[in-house]
């Protein structure tokens, strides 16, 4: 099997702002597996607080040792890669994963016993903004799930300033962005404004504080639930996390794969821990071989190809919130000609 990528670089259709920083394009990586006239496309997407930019995501790809000559090798192959980026050996997994499915002919959600449908409705990510503009974009993009990206800065006033302009159901995301003072004192007023789940509130690495937070909170008689997406990347994390949290955040890319998304997700089952599928800012490409995983999760964040310009693949359909999964062998996806 031989390996091979390039870059795939997004453009944002609106700069993008959340408590790590604000873009308008993503460096991603296109990675590219071939055997037997068979091609499995993966993608791995630079995101810049994991500190991965395309040249060190190319660098770590193209250091790869060679990946034998067996496309059913999925556990072997990915358990010897390299340590690094997990974006990078994400890239690797799904594009694998692509490869698979074309070998057997089937679609990988049936490979993996899993159904295309009903899914849950994606969430579509408000940016941060002014309240004003934060409350004219959760008007005006139409989508019934919004997730509210919010800072440090008077997070209160943009919640409540969207809430005035739209019924939909409203997620918050923060990032990282608050301290524990002041998530104990933020989280008890977002209940007013019928929050579904709060995500992220405080830095990553500290599970004590994420278990503070909740004993506090439930003192308190606030049931907010509270969703882990920086703090927990692979189902090691999951379990280091019980019981200080109510929910996770999966993505591929932090995981490192579909196979360790899909082990996260279970962990998170064993403990009776709720799950969001979520995506990084990636193509079609990227989300759709997530949404694969779909059928298992409780909600759904992937709006990523929502947000691009210059998407370079055909996959998930999306009629409104609506995801649908593509019928093709593998990930269903399909190069878009340029
Ligand atoms: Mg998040």
């Amino acid at each position: 099997m031989k390996l091979t990528c390039k870059p795939l670089t997004l453009n944002l259709r609106t700069t993008f702002r959340v408590a790590h920083g604000a873009s308008d394009q993503r460096n991603n990586v296109q990675v590219t597996v071939e055997h037997d006239g068979l091609v499995g496309y993966g993608e791995s997407a630079a995101v810049p607080y994991y500190g991965d930019t395309q040249e060190s995501l190319t660098a770590y790809l193209n250091a790869l040792p060679a990946l034998g000559d067996s496309p059913y090798a999925l556990e072997s192959i990915l358990n010897s890669l390299p340590d690094g980026s997990h974006a990078a050996q994400a890239g690797v997994d799904i594009a694998l994963h692509d490869l698979w499915g074309k070998t057997i002919g089937k679609p990988l959600y049936r490979l993996f016993g899993l159904e295309a449908m009903p899914l849950p409705q994606t969430s579509y990510t408000i940016g941060i903004d002014t309240p004003q503009v934060m409350a004219r974009n959760a008007r005006e993009c139409g989508y019934p799930i919004l997730k509210l990206k919010l800072d440090a800065n008077d997070p209160e006033t943009s919640v409540a300033a969207i809430r005035k302009e739209t019924s939909a159901r409203l997620r918050v995301d923060a990032n990282a962005g608050w301290t524990l003072p002041q998530a104990i004192e933020v989280i008890p007023r977002l209940t007013q404004y019928d929050i579904e789940f709060v995500e992220q509130p405080l830095p990553p690495g500290d599970v004590d504080a994420f278990r503070s937070l909740h004993d506090q909170l439930r003192q308190m008689g606030v049931a907010m639930p509270i969703f882990a997406d920086e703090s927990v990347k692979t189902a090691r994390d999951v379990a280091v996390y019980a019981g200080a949290i109510d929910g996770i955040v999966v993505k591929v890319m932090k995981a490192g794969g579909l196979r360790e998304a899909m082990r996260a997700i279970h962990t998170a089952r064993a403990h009776g821990i709720k799950v969001m599928l979520s995506c990084m800012v990636e193509s079609s490409l990227g989300v759709t071989a997530a949404a694969h995983l779909a059928s298992l999760c409780d909600y759904l964040d992937l709006d990523g190809p929502l947000l691009i310009a210059n998407d370079s693949f055909k996959g998930v359909r999306y009629d409104g919130a609506n995801l649908s999964l593509p019928g093709g062998p593998g990930l269903g996806v399909v190069p878009v000609e340029s």
